[in-house]
């Protein structure tokens, strides 16, 4: 896929990283991600994601931003409070970069739908606030071989994995049981913007195959006291979804 004038000085900066060059940007165009839930993390990775040229960008969430989203939900303008999430990430995305295609869907994730909607992607970008959806897409991902961000925030902390089938856990072998949900989690608007521009990292570095990812490593951090931590996670081999790869 070539580059036009307009897009080589566009990403002009990022292709002077040598490992990344032209050939890098080329493959982030030809590329096709899905971003699972526009809250604090899916709002900023998404930006971030189109400002770097991601080809395709899908992204989903079946709600509408309102007034306490505005303290995370960077996409989210006191005049854009009541609209669709999807609808209003794709209408800046788009002002961000015309060059980035842009699809909605207006749904949750399920086992039923997560077929048709993460489809053939490269690589999916964990936004949700839930464990049912995450281990949906975890399966669905594992089967067919796409790699999955999965960033997860609360208060002032967070966790990452990138879960590579075939190459380190998946997201059932480190929590055999689904963690309980909780409604209503605290946050500060930094923690989620954190995590989502490490994960959009990630997912460069996927695409491009630039450096090492987090396949196999759950990294940790603690905003109070300033700490990451990166723990080693090994695969289970009694995994009911990736046991058999
Ligand atoms: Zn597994």
């Amino acid at each position: 896929m070539s580059l036009s004038r307009s897009e080589l000085e566009r990403y002009d900066r990022q292709m002077l990283i040598s490992d990344l060059g032209s050939e890098g940007q080329r493959k982030l165009k030809a590329s096709k991600v899905v971003v699972a839930g526009i809250g604090g993390l899916g709002c900023l990775s998404s930006l971030y994601l189109a400002a770097a040229g991601i080809g395709k960008m899908i992204l989903v969430d079946k709600g509408k931003f309102k007034l306490s989203d505005l303290n995370r939900q960077i996409l989210c303008w006191q005049r854009d409070i009541g609209r669709f999430k999807t609808d209003v990430a794709k209408e800046k995305l788009e002002a961000l970069n015309p060059k980035v295609k842009v699809e909605v869907l207006v749904t949750e994730i399920t086992k039923t739908n997560v077929r048709d909607v993460v489809a053939d992607a490269d690589v999916v970008v964990d936004g949700l606030d839930n464990w049912r959806t995450r281990f949906v897409i975890n399966e669905y991902c594992v089967t067919q071989g796409i790699p999955f961000v999965h960033a997860g925030v609360s208060a002032m902390h967070g966790q990452m994995i990138t879960i590579v089938p075939g190459k380190g856990p998946c997201l059932r072998c480190i929590f055999p049981k689904e963690p309980p949900e909780a409604e209503d989690i605290p946050v500060l608007g930094a923690t989620p913007a954190l995590f989502a521009a490490l994960q959009v990292m990630e997912t460069i570095k996927l695409i491009t195959g630039i450096g090492e990812t987090l396949a196999g490593r759950m990294m940790f951090f603690n905003g109070k006291e300033m700490e990451f931590e990166t723990v080693e996670m090994k695969r289970s081999v009694k995994c009911p979804i990736c046991g058999n790869l």
